[in-house]
């Protein structure tokens, strides 16, 4: 944990987040400025600015809990994107994924988190 990133306050409940995802080792909730519906952000509970910074016990649950959350949703269609360092876009520097939906054509979304 580190005491100043955000997203080590919201792992510890210090700033309110729509939890939509948690285990011992990873927390998944939707991103306050969402690119579009259901976009979730999944992170390791472990702080790291970057890949190279988590364990892999903790790295190796990201994808297939961005994958749950995905399948959650029911899109058929969505970005995975991840950033490392500034010039590659990252704004918060603790590990994240973005789970990024796209809307089924005439239909949207039915989204139905799971719970673990
Ligand atoms: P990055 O550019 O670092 O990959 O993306 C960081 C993401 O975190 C952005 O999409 C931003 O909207 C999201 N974010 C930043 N602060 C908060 C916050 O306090 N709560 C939530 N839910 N999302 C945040």
């Amino acid at each position: 944990m580190a005491a100043s990133c955000i997203f080590c306050k919201i792992i510890k409940g210090e700033i309110p987040s729509m939890k939509v995802f948690e285990s011992e080792k990873t927390l998944a909730f939707l991103d306050i400025n969402p690119l579009s519906s259901g976009h979730a952000l999944v992170i390791p509970k472990y702080h790291g600015a970057t890949l190279t910074d988590i364990p892999d016990d903790s790295l190796s649950e990201l994808l297939p809990v961005a994958a749950k959350l995905a399948r959650a949703t029911g899109a058929e269609q969505y970005n995975i994107l991840q950033n490392n360092g500034e010039m590659a876009h990252q704004v918060v520097k603790h590990v994240h994924l973005h789970m990024i939906p796209k809307p089924n054509e005439n239909e949207g979304l039915g989204i139905s988190w799971p719970q673990q």
